[in-house]
């Protein structure tokens, strides 16, 4: 069985991710979301409430299991659970230079695990800080969120 590791703060998620997870479910067997608990990021959300946001977006799906990845290594993280690919997914020339950077540091860090890139499509603007900020201000984020995300953010900022 083929697998791989999408890993991010996914705070919170978006269709972004969920469109490059649906993706990678046609490329691997199995996809582990990994959700960065320990990050620099100061989060909106818990891990508990993002864990709950991917789990509802992702709605059942047997293939995809949802974990979280506490601290160290990615490439650790990745041979603890025994998988060599990890799954990232390129917005706009500017993912580029960063994603270029982590891929190979990973790589030089352990040789065994590969990086594997999905091109965002329709999506490839969003990103969760801008629909934080666009939420924080009232917009609307019809199409770019899954609903129960647009929810908790209307929650959050009380609107
Ligand atoms: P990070 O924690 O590295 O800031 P995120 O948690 O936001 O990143 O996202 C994790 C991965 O999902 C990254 O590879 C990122 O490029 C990708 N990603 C985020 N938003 C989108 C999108 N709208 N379309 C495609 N890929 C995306």
């Amino acid at each position: 069985m083929s697998a791989a590791i999408y890993a991010g703060t996914f705070d919170p998620i978006t269709n972004g991710h969920v469109s490059i997870i649906r993706s990678g479910l046609v490329a691997f067997d199995r996809i582990i979301v990994a959700v960065l608990t320990n990050t620099k990021k100061s989060p909106l959300f818990s891990v508990a409430e993002r864990t709950e946001m991917i789990e509802d977006a992702i709605g059942g799906e047997t293939r995809v299991e949802v974990d979280r990845f506490d601290d160290g290594l990615l490439v650790e993280y990745a041979k603890r659970k025994g998988v060599r690919v990890v799954l990232r997914g390129l917005r706009a020339v500017g993912d580029f230079e960063h994603e270029l950077q982590l891929a190979n540091m990973n790589r030089h860090l352990d040789p065994d695990i590969e990086t594997v890139f999905i091109m965002a499509s329709d999506y490839f603007f969003v990103s969760s800080t801008l629909i934080k900020e666009a939420a924080s201000l009232g917009g609307s984020l019809e199409g770019m969120v899954p609903s129960l995300v647009a929810d908790r953010l209307r929650a959050k900022f009380g609107r």
